[in-house]
């Protein structure tokens, strides 16, 4: 009798996580039409933040860019990427000719997490500093005079008020760096005064968001690509648009009639997305809360930790995940790229799932149908948040009249759609095949057939440092 008691216990303490599972899945739906009013609300609030300062969470900030390189860029210029976990130094020559990178030189330095969170001086001297020693490395006389001064791009990779094309101020960090005396500064004058204090001769001629070095670079070789996404530690998008479209800044003049627009979407909110408890418990313990609503369904430096909430939930309310309830109580333990490993684990047994479990989180004795519930877990997150980011990209499309409606709407007979490429940059995308494929088979669900062909998701590896060099080479004043 004692035995049996016990094994009807333990049944229904898997069947409570069973439960709890398909709560989440439902609570994490994402169908077609419910992606397509994501879409829809994505374009509304494009229009709004348009139209007034802050008229909507989404920025739509403006970034003086102007004109995109074409391939026929020249000379050698410098970049430097900071905005995620590393950040990196480039020296990058570029042919002039049919969109052709003669030399490549990366350094990449990881960032402490005491520069994140220091002082605006600490962060800068760092960056100069390591710039200066690579320059010196690096200098094999193609610069040899030494009072010529160097172009360099900067990309910043957080939301910046800009002034210009090569300066900006801080409006606020994102993704864990929290550095109080930056914001509301001009970041690229930081850089600049740095690097004077460390005689380097070198100034910013670009100060460019992530998303912009990516679009550069999308366009350097390919001059249909329209817009740039990022997904990685953060997420974000910016696209080309015309200027009389940028009602709040009326009398903007350029001389293609266009500008880079840096939409700052993982701040983007709307009802129609399916958020549950363990995003509300999130963003509640955040510090950022009610900020990047967006990106916290969807980027890098999340996935893993919603995981990990809905784990924990599990192990307190069910026996599947023996003795693990403390561990899994640890805010970020688990990692998103650990969570990918799991999920990609295609051994029959998930033997890779056990090894990172007793591995990376100290839990052993999971059984078979655990893991196998626990990778169920990981595919609804990741299905989700790369479902959601496509409806976000086919929002992009609808409002620059990219997405085939364009000419239903006006009433005409649809037209051959435009080949309309979209570049595309972040580990997650480039990194997480199972994500990719979500995202890719979701954006071609929500166009339909017709119009799916002629849109095209293209990697754009290294889109923010060579991107900014390339932008460096387009605005450069020796040019
Ligand atoms: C920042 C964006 C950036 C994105 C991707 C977000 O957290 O606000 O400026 O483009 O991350 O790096
Ligand atoms: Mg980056």
């Amino acid at each position: 009798a004692v035995m049996v008691g016990h094994r009807v216990r333990s049944r229904r303490r898997w069947g409570r996580a069973v439960a709890l599972v398909r709560e989440f899945e439902e609570a994490c739906a994402t169908s077609v039409g419910r992606l397509r009013q994501v879409v829809d609300a994505m374009a509304v609030e494009m229009h709004a933040g348009l139209a007034s300062e802050g008229g909507s969470k989404l920025r739509m900030l403006l970034t003086f860019i102007d004109n995109l390189p074409d391939g026929s860029e020249e000379g050698t210029y410098y970049a430097l990427d900071l905005g995620g976990t590393n950040f990196r130094v480039l020296q990058i020559q570029f042919s002039g000719k049919g969109s052709m990178i003669l030399t490549h030189r990366v350094q990449r330095q990881p960032i402490s997490q005491e520069l994140m969170t220091g002082t605006r001086e600490e962060l800068f001297n760092f960056i100069a500093s390591t710039l200066k020693q690579f320059v010196q490395r690096e200098d094999d006389g193609i610069d040899q005079i030494p009072d010529v001064r160097k172009d360099l791009g900067f990309t910043f990779s957080f939301p910046v008020r800009q002034l210009s094309v090569s300066s900006g101020v801080l409006i606020k960090w994102t993704k864990g760096f929290s550095i109080k005396d930056a914001v509301g500064k001009d970041v690229a004058q930081c850089l600049n005064e740095a690097m004077l204090k460390t005689g380097l001769n070198m100034r910013v001629v670009a100060l460019v968001n992530d998303t912009v070095g990516t679009l550069a670079l999308g366009h350097y070789y390919d001059v249909d690509t329209v817009a740039a996404v990022i997904i990685g530690t953060g997420t974000n998008a910016c696209y080309l648009e015309r200027t009389d479209a940028i009602i709040k800044y009326q009398g903007l003049l350029t001389n293609s009639g266009d500008m880079v627009v840096n939409m700052e979407w993982g701040n983007f909110w709307s009802s129609h997305l399916p958020r549950t408890p363990y995003d509300i418990s999130l963003d509640d313990e955040s510090p950022n809360r009610n900020d990047q609503g967006f990106e916290k369904m969807i980027s890098g430096m999340y996935l893993g930790e919603i995981v990990r909430r809905v784990l924990h939930r599990m192990a307190e309310e069910s026996d599947i995940f023996p003795d693990a309830v403390q561990n899994l109580s640890v805010p970020f333990v688990l990692r998103t790229p650990l969570m990918a490993a799991m999920h990609e684990d295609d051994s029959p047994d998930l033997r890779e799932v056990g090894r990172i479990l007793e591995d990376h989180l100290k839990i052993s004795g999971v059984s078979l149908k655990a893991r196998r519930l626990l990778v169920r877990v990981c595919d609804i997150v990741t299905r989700r948040a790369a479902r959601l980011a496509a409806a976000g990209i086919v929002g992009i499309l609808k409002k620059i009249g990219r997405d085939g409606s364009a000419g239903v709407a006006s009433g005409r007979t649809k037209g051959k759609p435009r080949r309309t490429v979209v570049a595309v940059e972040g580990g997650l995308y480039v990194g997480y095949s199972m994500f990719r494929d979500y995202l890719n088979e979701a954006v071609a669900e929500i166009l339909g057939e017709e119009v799916a062909p002629y849109v095209c998701l293209r990697v754009c590896e290294d889109g923010s440092g060579t991107g900014a060099a390339v932008l460096a080479a387009a605005y450069s004043s020796n040019r």
